[in-house]
């Protein structure tokens, strides 16, 4: 079977399906306050038969894990479509879904029987107002009571991103570690990144990694235990405190790169394969679709694409140059 290697030898194992751009909330290092394209026309995103024939091209060409990402994927009215057809796909053993939690609460038992296996939930407070203002207008209730919805629903791991932002939200590193012990949730620490409306001035809330595993050491007064890295980290770097059950991870794709280990590509809600978050290199899928492509030139076109992955980002030399994208176009 074809198989999707990239110029730097790198395999391609990880699809990251971006199903729409748009969002209920508006996290300030990711949205503008209005949102994005409200004026976006229904037809320009992908509809579910269209991800599935992506998504099924890529099974076929070696892909094993999905992550389905947005925006906020639980906007869309056929996300449980999507999950279900997903989780029918021979060859996909790990399904995934991003979100911000709001919806979940009365979702996740359907996306679980429906295939989905495990899910990552953003939440930079756990202070009501704080919440609200991070998200402009978020509701850390929903997000809870959708955090647990997801535990009974068998969903695991459920881990919480929180994006640390120096001066925001840097003072509850702690009681998100304790939150993680207290909930038997997994924490993952994630560095803001140059992209997104903001551009370069969220790096001054920048706060670095290895500050953070610092803090998290004093906290816990205990050792953090490097856990090996698996295919789908991507960036991120995994611990266990002590002898507790309880992880915590950190995501450092600015201070440092892992690049040579990315097994990662973006389908964007509007068809267009990114091939890396920090460059430009994209290729259109959707319109070839529309055009009436077969099965096996559309697999063609997918190893031709991966072809143009480029060998990694510039987030750090090119700090200044970076024409900042949205994480919402990308599928976070
Ligand atoms: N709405 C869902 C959510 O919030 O989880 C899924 C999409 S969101 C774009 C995916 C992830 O990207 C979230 O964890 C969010 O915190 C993160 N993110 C967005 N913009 C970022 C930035 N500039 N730096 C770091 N993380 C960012
Ligand atoms: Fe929405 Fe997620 Fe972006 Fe926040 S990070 S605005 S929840 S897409």
């Amino acid at each position: 079977m074809a198989e999707l290697i990239d110029p730097f030898n790198r395999r391609i194992k990880y699809l990251r399906v971006s199903v729409t751009d748009k969002c209920n909330y508006r996290c300030g290092y990711c949205m503008p306050p209005e949102g994005v394209h409200p004026e976006g026309r229904h037809t320009e995103y992908l509809d579910a038969d269209e991800i599935e024939r992506i998504v099924r091209a890529f099974a076929e060409l070696g892909v094993r894990k999905i992550r389905l990402t947005g925006g906020e994927p639980l906007i869309r009215k056929d996300l449980p479509q999507i999950v279900r057809r997903i989780g029918r796909i021979d060859g996909i053993i790990d399904l995934a879904l991003s979100t911000n939690a709001h919806h979940l609460a009365r979702h996740a038992r359907q996306l679980a029987e429906d295939g989905l296996d495990r899910i990552n939930v953003s939440l930079d407070s756990l202070k009501p107002e704080r919440f609200a203002a991070i998200t402009r207008g978020g509701d850390l209730n929903k997000v809870l009571g959708g955090i647990e919805a997801a535990q009974r629903a068998g969903l695991n791991p459920v881990k919480i991103n929180m994006v640390v932002m120096k001066g925001t939200n840097d003072d509850e590193i702690e009681a998100m570690v304790d939150f993680a012990r207290t909930q038997g949730v997994e924490v993952r620490f994630i560095e803001t990144m140059p992209i997104g409306p903001a551009g370069i001035s969220v790096m001054d809330q920048h706060y670095p990694a290895e500050q953070i595993l610092k803090r998290v050491r004093a906290h816990v007064g205990d050792e953090l235990i490097p856990l090996a890295s698996r295919s789908h980290d991507g960036p991120a770097r995994n611990f266990r405190i002590g002898d507790s059950d309880t992880k915590i991870g950190v995501i450092s794709a600015v201070s440092q790169h892992f690049c040579e280990t990315c097994n990662r590509v973006r389908l964007t809600a509007r068809g267009v394969l990114a091939l890396c978050l920090g460059q430009e290199d994209s290729v259109n899928l959707r319109d070839p679709l529309r055009e009436g492509i077969s099965d096996e030139a559309l697999k063609v076109l997918i190893v031709d694409a991966i072809k143009k992955k480029p060998e990694r980002h510039h987030f750090n030399e090119n700090i200044h140059n970076i024409e900042f994208r949205q994480m919402v176009n990308l599928g976070g």
